[in-house]
């Protein structure tokens, strides 16, 4: 199965391509203009990967992901990106990422360790076009695990129809996967992104920013997502 990634980030299919090779996924041809106004990880995952299977008419795989805070009612959660209010496509300056952990670290101030328990999301949407492989995940649905796996069918129309009905044009497989720990009171460590100088993941016995991005993906919620997603291609 061939998929683009619904992203220009190239580091971000790299990742993906190497950790699975049952699959080939490509960097998308172009960028495609997508309002991620959904309420969740999923949801805008699902809007991405629509968009772009939508725009070059071949399947595509999106990823959303973020920190959500029990604390702070989930916060960041699907505004991890922009949560300090800078520009919301500066992901990779330094800059953004200093606004955004400084505005965590404000709202953690004086919280009890206890109750700094936090979890890292990552989800991931499939939106499948091509007849073949549609019937192998029709064909492979039944080993699937639907509690993890949302799986759903639909018709030219774009009506959701049942997995059995005649004519299917689109498949969207969707899921995600977790990593749970808690916000330090301090940023520790120089590697990683984003929030990972303050989230202290207790598998690991430090930071996110303080393991290798082998190490990292072993425990993170990316390096779990794309275990389901290996796990998918997986043939018994
Ligand atoms: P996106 O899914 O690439 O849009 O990521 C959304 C935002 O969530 C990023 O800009 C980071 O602020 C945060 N985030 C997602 N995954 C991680 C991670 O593994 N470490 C640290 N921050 C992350």
């Amino acid at each position: 199965m061939k998929l683009i990634l619904a992203s220009q980030n190239a580091h971000k299919a790299e990742e993906f391509a190497s950790a699975v090779t049952a699959v080939s996924i490509l960097p998308a041809p172009g960028s495609v203009e997508v309002d991620e106004n959904a309420d969740s990880f999923i949801g805008n995952a699902r809007l991405k990967a629509r968009a772009y299977a939508g725009h070059f008419h071949i399947n595509a795989i999106a990823d959303d992901s973020g920190l959500c805070v029990d604390h702070l009612n989930g916060a960041p959660g699907i505004h991890s990106a922009r949560y300090g209010r800078l520009a919301p496509d500066a992901d990779m300056d330094p800059d953004k990422t200093a606004a955004n952990n400084r505005k965590l670290l404000k709202n953690m101030a004086g919280v009890p360790e206890s109750e700094r328990g936090a979890h890292f999301t990552c989800a991931l949407c499939l939106v499948i076009l091509e007849q073949e492989d549609i019937d192998y995940i029709r064909a492979r649905m039944s080993s699937l695990d639907p509690g993890i796996y949302e799986i759903r069918f639909y018709d030219a129309e774009g009506r959701e129809v049942k997995p059995d009905a005649d004519s299917i044009a689109r498949v969207e497989v969707a899921f995600e996967a977790y990593a749970y720990g808690r916000i330090l009171n301090a940023a520790h460590g120089t590697g990683g992104f984003g929030y990972d100088p303050l989230f202290y993941c207790p598998e690991a016995g430090c930071t996110f920013a303080d393991l290798t991005q082998q190490q990292k993906l072993s425990v993170s919620h990316r390096g779990r997502a794309i275990g389901l997603l290996r796990a998918l291609f997986e043939r018994d």
